[in-house]
């Protein structure tokens, strides 16, 4: 064996020291670099948490999309609006002072709901998105995919029975679409349907689900309904809110060709408050667990 030189040891000495300062610095590099914010459903806001349930049905003109802000800090988005409307999705929620979004729920592959949604990407930290089973050829529904995978952001497919999340008095819950049924091939019928539960009150999200699809997924007393596909006779009939029985009612729905809201669904929900993003702008619904208060008086007919 070669013999080392007390002059080559002292050399190599230094080597050494040298090359565990750089592995040092390296590791503090990297530990710097995992302070960029990424996506993580553990990820909490930098908002206080005031324990109150916040539901804000973003008006978004003919589409749905409606932030939720949990009272444990997290956050739900339901649907981003069309296309043109991404922009008023990303300023509305960071004007509330959040830079993630927990839980981003597309109910179905619509461009009403899903057209801004790219938009919501590019612009939060997401933690988890939650699709229906169901698939679509348009660009819109492509891009979309694309962007998430390329964000490595990790799916759900929503199947009824899935909680999204739970806390302290509270559930965000799955009912539709059920695990057995293909909806006659329906984009509207595979929309995710969730129930949010905070205290005693019953927030229900019916996508654009008809009416049987929405009766079997809940039949019996929700404090709030947000009132399925824009309005549409095809959501909601007579049946639905005397099984519901809704002591509020919110309309997302804009300028369309649909005869939207229908008249009779109007009437059907006249023992509700009824409130509507096409005449009164953003709703905001607060719940403590007890009590629901809203931002705006109930609309009235003929107004
Ligand atoms: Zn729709």
């Amino acid at each position: 064996m070669k013999q080392v030189s007390p002059f080559s040891a002292k050399l190599i000495r230094i080597l050494i020291v040298l090359l565990l300062v750089g592995l040092i610095a390296g590791a503090a590099v990297g530990c710097a670099d995992t302070s960029v914010p990424v996506s993580n459903a553990n990820e909490t806001t930098s908002k206080p948490v005031d324990g109150l349930l916040k539901v804000h049905y973003i008006d978004v003109g003919q589409g749905d999309s409606a932030f939720r802000e949990l009272p444990d800090g997290k956050t739900i988005l339901i649907d981003a609006g069309p296309k043109g409307q991404g922009a008023t999705v990303v300023l509305y929620i960071k004007s509330l002072g959040h830079s993630s979004i927990d839980y981003l729920v597309a109910t179905h592959p619509d461009a009403d709901h899903i057209g801004g949604m790219s938009l919501v990407i590019e612009s939060f930290a997401i933690g988890e998105v939650w699709e229906p089973s169901r698939t679509s050829n348009s660009n819109t529904y492509r891009d979309l995919q694309v962007l998430i995978t390329a964000r490595n952001i990790p799916r759900r497919i929503a199947q009824a029975g899935d909680l999204i999340h739970a806390a302290d008095n509270l559930t965000a819950t799955v009912l539709s679409p059920a695990a057995d049924k293909t909806y006659r091939n329906d984009n509207n019928d595979w929309s995710i349907i969730i129930e949010l539960v905070f205290g005693s009150d019953i927030f229900l999200f019916t996508g654009d689900a008809s009416t049987a699809v929405i009766l079997d997924a809940k039949n019996d007393k929700i404090d709030v309904l947000k009132v399925g596909h824009h309005g549409s006779n095809t959501s909601t009939d007579e049946r639905l809110v005397s099984a519901l029985s809704p002591d509020y009612a919110v309309f997302s729905v804009g300028k369309n060709g649909f005869g939207h809201p229908h008249l009779e669904v109007l009437n059907f929900l006249s023992t509700a408050d009824i409130f509507r993003t096409d005449k009164q702008g953003t709703i905001i619904i607060v719940s403590d667990g007890t009590s629901i208060t809203v931002n705006t008086a109930p609309w009235v007919f003929g107004q």
